[in-house]
């Protein structure tokens, strides 16, 4: 087995992958109607996605947040010196998203 594939499977194990098109590292978390959907690994300013951790090996659902509870858990964040969990779906971020988008 070669290093870059014990790599890879040390990131399965923690649930990062890599986007198939650009290569940039992606966590797949489940949205609230069951879809599958790749989500950054890291949380951004901006970012509009809470990831809810699920008791199983089920992926993280990923729950869109609107502005004001954004900024509510912005807030909260700030209040603990930590920046707020929320992350952006790969299909936004992705220098590659035309392409998603066409299929
Ligand atoms: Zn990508």
């Amino acid at each position: 087995m070669s290093i870059s594939e014990a790599k890879k499977i040390t990131d399965r194990l923690e649930g990062i992958d890599r986007c198939a098109s650009c290569d940039a590292e992606i966590i797949w978390a489940k949205s609230v109607t069951g879809k599958s959907m790749p989500v950054d690994p890291e949380p951004i300013e901006g970012g509009n996605i809470v990831l809810v951790r699920n008791d199983s090996d089920e992926p993280p659902t990923a729950r869109y947040e609107g502005p004001a509870r954004q900024a509510y858990l912005k807030k909260l964040a700030e209040r603990r010196r930590d920046v707020s969990k929320l992350f952006v779906s790969h299909f936004t971020s992705c220098p590659d998203a035309e392409k998603w988008r066409k299929g």
